[in-house]
């Protein structure tokens, strides 16, 4: 392991917040975090880091941050219809789209551009175009904290749900993903029931096809999302609210154009929508902003600080309560 001390973290968020932390520790190999609990070393304020692309820091950290940097893909399991991968937490998700389209396995293609590490994909259990992660999780391996005792939860033990899982809720800060465990298919098959996918592919002319998802998913990120490597920012900052039917029914009077999808204990709401009609897209304040292209992308245009960023986000979440009685629940992890 490599370690650092008083490390600035501007460049392991994608916000470019310019924090630093106590300590910086580099995992090398997965065991280290049985030495670092060994040494007593995390019986100090931690906190486990991949991409930093779902952070947003607001203060330097007083603490260490353990970041994972072993990666590798290794094929546990083959027959003719699937394969079962065994991924390292400090894989780039790209790396592994990219592993997927060169051997042909289906699966995780509409999740294709989202930024940072594999570790981090059940967390949050990553979703877009129509499909979550957890369809293609088949278990997640790892250490519980801060004893160090390793730990193998099946997919159906990990408690996904939109945004959400086991790691988010009661395991949060408790245990350090090494390996995630995936089964995707060796037949075609795909997920197109996203009005953006199928409208680009037919733009595009493109029959639907795994390379051919993989191009459209890219040209609809790269025309709705900043670029990360020009414009900080950690994507989605707010969850689509889940409210009862009967209070989307009443906002339609205020907005007839109110967008809206079944979900399980009411309607999930566009937070996007929400943000732009209370009149807050492409708002910018110095360099604190919400992105012009989607309103759900809280940005910082270069020098915002943690406080501006904060205040902005803040008076978002109260104006869009104000304006429509839902309260915008970040998705963003804030420390
Ligand atoms: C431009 C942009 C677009 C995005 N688009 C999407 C999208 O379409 N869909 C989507 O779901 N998300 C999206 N995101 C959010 C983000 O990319 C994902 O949540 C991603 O999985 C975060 O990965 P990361 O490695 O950067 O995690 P980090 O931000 O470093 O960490 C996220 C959380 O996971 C925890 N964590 C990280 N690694 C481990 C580990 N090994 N063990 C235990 N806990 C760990 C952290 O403590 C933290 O709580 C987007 C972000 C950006 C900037």
């Amino acid at each position: 392991m490599k370690v650092f001390q008083d490390f600035p973290l501007q460049d392991h968020n994608t916000f470019k917040m310019k924090v630093s932390c106590r300590k910086f520790i580099e995992l090398e190999r997965p065991e280290e975090i049985v030495t670092l609990a060994e040494q007593q070393d995390l019986a100090q304020p931690y906190y486990i880091l991949g991409g930093g692309s779902n952070v947003l820091f607001t203060h330097d950290y007083e603490g260490t941050i353990l970041h994972p940097v072993f990666q590798g893909i290794e094929t546990m399991e083959e027959d003719a219809q699937s394969v079962t991968l065994r991924v390292a937490a400090g894989t780039e998700w790209e790396d592994l789209i990219d592993h997927c389209l060169e051997h042909q396995y289906y699966g995780l293609e509409n999740l294709t551009g989202i930024p940072g590490l594999v570790g981090s994909a059940p967390v949050q259990n990553i979703g877009a175009y129509g499909v979550e992660v957890k369809d293609c999780i088949l278990a997640v391996e790892g250490y519980l904290l801060p004893t160090a005792e390793p730990f193998r939860y099946e997919a159906a033990a990990c408690q996904f749900g939109y945004r959400s899982s086991i790691f988010k809720k009661e395991l949060s800060g408790k245990c350090f993903i090494s390996h995630v465990w995936f089964r995707l298919s060796k037949e075609p098959h795909y997920t197109l029931t996203y009005k953006a996918l199928t409208e680009e592919l037919a733009h595009q002319q493109l029959e639907p096809s795994l390379e051919n998802i993989v191009r459209c998913v890219r040209a609809v990120r790269d025309s709705k999302l900043p670029n990360i490597d020009e414009i900080g920012c950690a994507g989605s900052f707010f969850q689509n609210p889940v409210v009862p039917e009967a209070q989307a029914t009443a906002l339609k009077s205020q907005i007839p154009d109110l967008v809206s999808y079944p979900a399980v204990n009411g309607v999930k709401l566009a937070a996007g929508q929400l943000i732009d009609k209370a009149g807050w897209k492409g708002y910018r304040k110095d360099d604190a902003g919400i992105y012009p292209k989607q309103a759900l992308v809280v940005v910082n245009y270069g020098n915002a600080t943690p406080e501006e960023i904060h205040q902005l986000y803040e008076t978002v979440i109260s104006d869009v309560y104000n304006k429509f009685q839902i309260t915008l629940q970040p998705e963003v992890n804030i420390l």
